[in-house]
């Protein structure tokens, strides 16, 4: 073979390998995308298992023949969240309130009784660390979660975003930054197993500065009275059963149905006569139940 003929058949060889590459590449992308529509078609399909009430359906007829205002949809929404237990209203209350501390508990309730929308809300909205302020930190919380949709509604890639996040929580001191060596071994914390520690001096300012005592004992609650009864819950909620003991015991343990009063100066986003970051108010208090219930007559102001 010539110089020139050689080098002409290098680059059809190489035009050829390009366009191969093109080809797997352009596949994998199909592939990819035709698993999340999949994964998103399960997802829907789960939540249409749970029952929507007549309020939520009527919110959403009158809002689409425009003779409705927000604040009215509002209020049907709240009717068939604390009237009906519907899931799929109490998801909306969450969207429709603007502070996120008073949004969270309606996103909570949604999530406990199996609402993938609302897990996911509470994963992408909530608890993924948008901020290095330690206090906010509920990678945790974030994790438990993860674990919850991993095993309910498998195939989202949230869920793989946070397998990397867990890697990378527990790979260095959450403090300190430190990592392990020959001569030191990073302790797990005993409680979540998510965050590592090089010593107890560090341990103990995340436990108590940054506040990590509230999300590990949120976590312990969870694992205790939700993780065992989620499917039992679900399945009921699908049922319409009035009643689910295991729902209402957990509800409690979480201070969900802390009375209004105790944190009705949460409305006017204030705490103990101080004004407050909702941010800050994501988590729990020191003993892991919510700083707001989900019961709040009318969280007015707030829309
Ligand atoms: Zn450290
Ligand atoms: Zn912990």
């Amino acid at each position: 073979m010539g110089r020139k003929q050689k080098l002409r058949q290098e680059k059809r060889n190489i035009k050829n390998k390009a366009a191969a590459a093109e080809v797997t590449a352009a596949a994998a992308e199909v592939t990819a995308a035709a698993a999340a529509n999949a994964a998103e078609e399960k997802a829907l399909a789960l939540e249409d298992q749970l029952p929507k009430s007549d309020m939520y359906v009527q919110a959403l007829y009158m809002a689409d023949t425009d003779n409705i205002t927000r604040r009215e949809q509002f209020e049907l929404f709240k009717r068939g969240a604390t009237e009906d237990a519907c899931i799929h209203s109490m998801f909306r209350m969450g969207k429709m309130l603007m502070h996120a501390h008073m949004a969270l508990p309606w996103f909570l309730e949604g999530a406990i009784r199996g609402s993938f929308q609302c897990t996911m809300k509470l994963l992408g909205q909530f608890y993924f660390t948008k901020t290095f302020q330690p206090n906010r930190k509920a990678d945790a919380l974030q994790d438990y979660w993860g674990e919850i949709t991993k095993k309910f509604h498998s195939g989202d890639s949230l869920v793989d975003t946070m397998k990397i996040l867990k890697c990378s929580v527990t790979q260095e001191c959450i403090i300190c930054s430190k990592t392990d060596t020959k001569t030191l071994t990073l302790k797990q914390c005993e409680g979540c197993s998510v965050y590592c520690y090089c010593s107890v001096g560090c341990q103990t300012i995340h436990w108590k500065e940054s506040k990590h005592r509230n999300e590990c004992k949120q976590v312990h609650i969870l694992n205790k009275y939700h993780k065992p009864y989620a499917k039992e819950i679900r399945d009921a909620v699908i049922r319409g059963d009035k009643e689910i003991p295991s729902l209402e015991k957990l509800r409690y343990k979480l201070g969900l149905t802390r009375p209004e009063e105790e944190y009705i100066e949460f409305f006017e986003l204030t705490h103990n006569g101080e004004k407050i970051d909702p941010n800050d108010y994501l988590v729990g208090r020191e003993d892991g139940t919510l700083w707001v219930g989900s019961t709040p007559s009318s969280p007015i102001g707030t829309l």
